[in-house]
């Protein structure tokens, strides 16, 4: 133990050295996971049969091909907009799940400007299981991080090691530990492993008709994305988000003459009366928010939503348009519908002489924590107690973002994510993984899809 507890909790501190808050909270997480892994590792011999404990020595065995595995495919740049590094990543998992008797096909993204993305199926009897992850990261082929590097003994940085190729293999181990204990053929498996998780394709239904389709199959979807990346969670919902588009106008006059019934307001008082409604009638609702990222106005607009713009006019000139852009999260497609038609009508109260419209964008769906979802992550937690890794509680939505698995949760039974491979600085250059979470999430993962069996 005192290994355990001397070497980590430096290296933690290194990951997180910038952020002194956060560091002391990542560093008491682990302190507190520690102590559980310790304290019930005596429990394991008694919760674990023969062939769950086959399953873990599998998923040790073949750790030194799982480091292999992510290491080579760290090492292709697969930057979302990198199409035939994401299709060589894409191929190299391929190769894998064949290996495990997977039907494996390419479904090219041409329809919605991306790489395209892998599905994988191996239908036998059983639970029907969609497993998800992506095959792209946030880092373009100019980006000064390319390559896997192994800091120690625990810790390896690299673009998209916990983000998610990690992830990936995490999900693999898992299988191959099943496999191990030949318990493959008592389920019934689709993988989907995305190109575009990190900028989605457009049209947005055409870039997730695999994913969707597999969850139309499925009765339980699990993702591997990293979570927060503490082991003592996972995901059971994240919220939806939405882009919205306002559109206003105003009619153009002296500044001298606005407030004259005949002249109006204009189009940037409308603009303002909008946004500050949003904010009075929508701030502080439970997991709610509304957020302008947005704004130009004046004589003419010249504007891109989503990305920016920029505007002309003058002092002494009523403002004649106006175009603002944001984003809209939201826990259920109930909130989701229920505040769109508020923003609606917020938008259609026009002042005199304006006039504005909303458009919203097609957006992630919401994953709410359903029943489902929270029975699915009981038995993931009393898997990992069992194994001696502790407790798992569900993180707290606001602090989960949109991902892929949210378009299934309107299709499956059971949903969980977020037992990929975890670390820190994912996103950033300083993306670290925790290597010791591989086996432990590969052997988490494993013995719940075998108790799912044996339910
Ligand atoms: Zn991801």
């Amino acid at each position: 133990m005192a290994f355990y507890f001397l070497i980590p909790i430096d290296t933690v501190s290194y990951n997180f050295n910038k952020f002194s808050f956060m560091g002391i909270v990542m560093r008491l997480a682990f302190l507190v996971f520690l102590v559980f892994s310790s304290s019930s590792s005596i429990a394991r011999a008694q919760s674990t049969d023969a062939r769950e404990r086959a399953l873990l020595a599998a998923v040790d065995n073949n750790y030194d091909h799982a480091l292999q595995l992510l290491e080579q495919t760290v090492d292709i740049n697969s930057g979302t907009y990198n199409f035939p590094g994401v299709r060589l990543v894409g191929e190299r998992f391929m190769q894998e799940f064949a290996a495990l008797g997977f039907d494996t096909t390419w479904q090219p993204g041409d329809e919605f400007h991306r790489a395209g993305h892998v599905v994988a199926t191996r239908h036998r009897k059983g639970p029907k299981v969609l497993l998800i992850g992506h095959l792209d990261t946030v880092f373009p082929v100019d980006s000064p991080f390319q390559e896997f590097e192994l800091i120690d003994k625990h810790f390896a940085s690299g673009p998209g090691t916990t983000d998610m190729k990690g992830g990936n293999v995490v999900m693999l181990e898992a299988l191959r530990g099943l496999d191990a204990v030949d318990a493959l053929d008592d389920l019934s498996l689709t993988v989907v492993l995305t190109g575009d998780e990190e900028a989605s394709g457009e049209p947005l239904p055409l870039a997730r008709k695999s994913l969707i389709d597999a969850a139309k199959w499925a009765d339980i979807a699990i993702g591997f994305e990293d979570g927060d990346s503490n082991p003592a969670t996972a995901v059971i919902a994240r919220r939806g988000s939405v882009d919205w588009e306002l559109t206003v106008t105003g009619k153009p006059a002296h500044s001298s003459q606005i407030f004259q019934p005949e002249v109006g307001f204009g189009a940037i008082y409308e603009a303002a009366r909008i946004l500050n409604a949003f904010r009075e009638q929508l701030a502080g609702k439970k997991l709610l928010t509304v957020n302008p990222g947005i704004i130009s106005g004046g004589t003419t607009v010249n504007y891109e939503a989503g990305s920016g713009g920029s505007a002309t006019g003058k002092d002494n000139v009523i403002a004649q348009t106006l175009r603002a852009s944001g984003d809209l999260r939201t826990i259920s497609p109930q909130q989701l519908a229920k505040v769109q038609s508020e923003m609606l009508s917020i938008v259609a109260d026009s002042l005199p002489q304006t006039a504005a419209t909303i458009r919203f964008g097609e957006g992630y769906p919401p994953m709410s924590a359903t029943d489902g979802n929270r029975k699915l992550l009981s038995l993931f937690d009393e898997v990992s107690r069992d194994l001696g890794f502790g407790p798992v509680q569900a993180v707290d939505p606001r602090n989960a973002g949109a991902a892929d698995i949210s378009f299934t949760a309107a299709y499956v039974d059971m949903a969980i994510d977020g037992v990929g491979l975890m670390g820190s600085g994912g996103h950033t250059v300083d993306e670290i993984a925790d290597l010791r979470t591989l086996p432990m999430n590969a052997k988490r993962v494993g013995v719940l899809l075998l108790r799912l069996i044996e339910r």
